[in-house]
């Protein structure tokens, strides 16, 4: 509801006054300024603005974005900037009021607007509300590249062709990623496709490729996880002999670690599968530090830790610790 008040708010704004204030002001600088929320959403951007778009990024890596709270500077990059992106789906739940404050004479787009209801997820006790994860799943982000190139076009309409070219370019690398997801995902054996993960994040993924996906703490980091939850989540790691479970970069380990001493006292030994990007990428200037890296980690991780198979360097050959 929030989001979609923002994006009325802006809506208005456009329709009623904003298109020839939003036309870029001629100072003689042809860079647009872009801010995006995420790393995820700024790598998308820059994907396809190229040089023409400077952006920045205001939750930087290994941060919890269900928390993050704007900062003064935050507000300001946003006040200057030419046009911001965020997630939306209440990802950014505690910035709603920021995002509004700064919505007055620019767009503010919530990059995820294109997904269609029927491929959002809402996962119970989510409240009803739609599952903001979807980076997960490089099929569904990938809709995120035609409402990056069309708020781009549209404030910078003489460059058009050339947000569409590099729009393509990263369409297709998305495509890349998404069938190199699949065939990967597809080698891990039947018993062992349940990913138990620090906070529900990877219903997407599992969606996609058809794994069971089990989150200790739940949609958002803001609750913590009960006694109870564990004790159901160790009866599964026992029962179905799940070998490894995962840890995520931006959320404490300790659910993890509970879990593994609960299953071990039960005489079944689970490993820790690897550390996952969840809500935010790798370092930046790393092939981590990209959404087509964040990705490919992931899956490469998860495939490796379940008994399936997968190249150590992942897709590319790029990732860290490879030959
Ligand atoms: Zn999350």
């Amino acid at each position: 509801m929030l989001n979609r008040f923002v994006s009325l708010a802006v809506a208005s704004v456009v329709s009623l006054s904003c298109l020839p204030l939003c036309a870029r002001a001629q100072t003689g600088d042809d860079t647009l300024e872009a801010v995006a929320t995420t790393a995820m959403i700024a790598d998308v951007v820059r994907a396809v603005g190229g040089d023409r778009v400077e952006v920045r990024t205001i939750i930087a890596e290994g941060v919890d974005p269900h928390l993050y709270r704007a900062t003064r500077s935050d507000m300001a990059a946003m006040r200057r900037a030419d046009i911001i992106f965020y997630n939306g789906l209440h990802l950014e739940g505690k910035m709603t009021d920021a995002l509004i404050a700064v919505a007055r004479g620019k767009p503010v787009v919530a990059i995820t607007q294109r997904i269609d209801e029927e491929a959002l997820l809402y996962p119970d006790g989510n409240e009803g509300y739609a599952d903001p994860h979807v980076w997960m799943d490089p099929a569904r982000w990938a809709l995120t590249i035609d409402v990056v190139l069309a708020e781009l076009s549209a404030l910078d309409p003489e460059n058009e062709s050339e947000y569409r070219a590099r729009a393509g370019e990263v369409r297709a690398e998305f495509e890349a990623l998404d069938s190199y997801a699949e065939s990967a995902l597809a080698t891990i054996p039947d018993g062992s496709r349940v990913l138990v993960t620090a906070h529900d994040a990877f219903n997407y993924l599992a969606d996609r490729y058809q794994l069971e996906v089990i989150g200790i703490q739940g949609i958002s980091t803001e609750s913590e996880a009960s006694l109870a939850t564990i004790g159901s989540i160790v009866d599964t790691l026992v029962d179905r002999r799940v070998p490894a479970v995962f840890v995520e970069t931006t959320v404490t380990d300790r659910n993890v670690k509970s879990l593994i001493a609960g299953a071990e006292s039960r005489g079944h030994t689970v490993s820790v599968g690897g550390e996952l990007f969840s809500d935010a990428m790798g370092p930046a200037g790393t092939y981590e530090g990209t959404y087509v890296g964040m990705i490919d980690h992931n899956i490469t991780t998860i495939v490796r830790a379940l008994g399936g198979s997968a190249p150590e360097g992942g897709m590319n050959g790029r990732l860290h610790g490879a030959e």
